[in-house]
């Protein structure tokens, strides 16, 4: 589309990407309905400011295709089994996300993009090959899933060489032009199966970042499911499939030989074999896990053409963010870990690996996942668990299954206070040298805000218990 002018577009959800896709069609020109399931305070007040400019806001009702709609730019999080999508096939009306409207009115010069999915370790990932591309001496931010919008990065002043742009898989879902300069999929564990409806749809919608890509489709070597997304996809002739693995690499591999991160997939002339990249101890914090999420940030930037030397200036200046794997305090000789940020029985997995002892804080929303993979691999490394939320007996029962043994506490409330309570058990549990570790293996809205709130209220209760 370049002709927005008094082009009907149907905005389906106002929040963080509805609002300004909405001021933006509408800068451009475009007559613009938003359509919103609820309409609750924050609803109206942000109703009222569209109003003000002139975009027509319909509350309550996310369901009624708006006649005459010509485009839907939806809301990444919006179910595709939503009866307005159904209402839009039958009308040969099409859809797009936050994602495809930036990738559309990009501009013909735009920085290209370096794109990062998976289930787990997407932001620090992000985060990584941006402080790499930084390091390199180029214009970069990292953005889309994460702090700053793609709209504002792909219309804003701001110059860009070259963005590190994080995709969920829901943006994918609803972006079907994106096309890469080059993407990783991370790994590829169940996670959103009752947004996507089965693993393989959600496999499917992490794959798309691949298609089209020009110069390197990043995969994990430990994860065959993301070298076989590599394979289904269509993409540009000469670009290449570039793994990474915490062994030794192979051809066209990135890895680990001696706590040194090497790459042979890029090497630089005067190197024959393989590059030096940096130190394992380079890497914050050095968990296996993040050794992976600096070797694929290293791929993605090293097929731009970034140096070596870049890779590890740009390792050595990154800080994770909060709620991933922080550690809080010791008390009487306990570490208490907040890796709120593990939503997932696969990011709480790469947690559990990391302690020798732990004492487990889990529980909250399942979202359809199952745990007796998650209990199986984790009882030995258990003194304790300690189960808050609505889905914690699914949690319970798998721990019943595979670690009998294991002393489970099952808190059942969800008020504000659950919490300092859950930290309070973990303490009763725990012996010096053991590790309590909030690690949730589930989405945090039954009892919070959101995980940063979770991991916030956390925080708390160990202060309270050092008091
Ligand atoms: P995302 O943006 O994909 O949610 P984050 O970088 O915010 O990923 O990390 C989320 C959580 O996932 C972390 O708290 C950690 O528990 C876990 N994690 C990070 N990287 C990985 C990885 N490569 N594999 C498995 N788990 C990971």
């Amino acid at each position: 589309v370049t002709d927005w002018q008094g082009k009907h577009v149907t905005v389906a959800g106002l929040g963080v990407s509805g609002v300004p896709a909405a001021k933006v069609l509408h800068g451009l020109g475009a007559r613009v309905t938003v359509v919103n399931d609820g309409d609750d305070a924050r609803a109206r007040e942000q109703a009222a400011e569209l109003e003000a400019l002139g975009v027509t806001v319909r509350l309550g009702d996310g369901d009624t295709l708006p006649e005459g709609a010509e485009l839907i730019v939806t809301a990444p999080g919006w179910k595709p089994d939503k009866p307005l999508f159904a209402a839009a096939g039958a009308a040969g009306v099409p859809v797009w996300g936050d994602v495809e409207l930036a990738w559309r009115l990009r501009k013909p010069d735009a920085a290209p993009w370096l794109a990062v999915t998976g289930t787990n370790g997407k932001t620090t990932t992000v985060q990584m090959l941006a402080s790499i591309l930084e390091a390199a001496g180029l214009r970069t931010a990292a953005v889309g899933n994460i702090g700053v919008s793609l709209l504002d990065a792909v219309l804003g002043e701001e110059e860009y060489d070259v963005l590190a742009v994080e995709l969920s898989s829901y943006q994918l879902h609803w972006a079907p032009s994106l096309r890469a300069h080059s993407a990783a999929v991370l790994n590829l564990a169940p996670d959103h199966l009752d947004w996507h409806g089965s693993m393989e749809a959600y496999a499917a919608d992490k794959g798309r970042i691949y298609e089209g890509n020009r110069v390197a489709c990043v995969y994990n070597v430990a994860d065959k499911a993301t070298e076989d997304l590599v394979r289904e996809a269509d993409v540009e002739e000469g670009c290449r499939a570039i793994g990474f693995t915490l062994g030794t690499p192979g051809p066209s591999q990135l890895g680990v030989v001696e706590g040194i991160l090497v790459d042979r997939a890029f090497v630089e002339n005067r190197h024959k074999n393989a590059q030096e990249l940096a130190e394992v101890s380079d890497v914050t914090p050095p968990a296996p896990h993040n050794i992976a999420n600096a070797l694929a940030a290293a791929a993605l930037a090293r097929a731009y053409g970034v140096p070596a030397s870049a890779v590890r200036d740009g390792l050595r200046a990154f800080t994770p963010d909060a709620h991933r794997i922080a550690h809080v305090a010791d008390v009487d000789g306990v570490a208490y870990v907040d890796d709120s940020k593990a939503t997932n029985t696969h990011a709480a997995q790469a947690s559990l690996a990391a302690y020798e002892s732990i004492v487990w804080i889990a529980g909250g929303l399942a979202k359809g996942a199952t745990f007796d993979e998650l209990a199986a691999g984790a009882a030995k490394r258990l003194r304790g668990a300690v189960l808050i939320g609505r889905d914690r007996a699914l949690i319970r029962e798998a721990l019943a299954r595979h670690a009998p043994e294991v002393p489970v506490v099952d808190l059942d409330r969800t008020d504000t206070g659950a919490m300092l309570q859950a930290v309070q058990e973990a303490r009763r549990l725990a012996r010096p040298g053991d590790t309590v570790l909030l690690a949730p293996a589930c989405a945090s809205m039954d009892m919070f805000a959101n995980y940063n709130k979770r991991g916030d209220a956390f925080a708390q209760a160990v202060r309270e218990l050092g008091a």
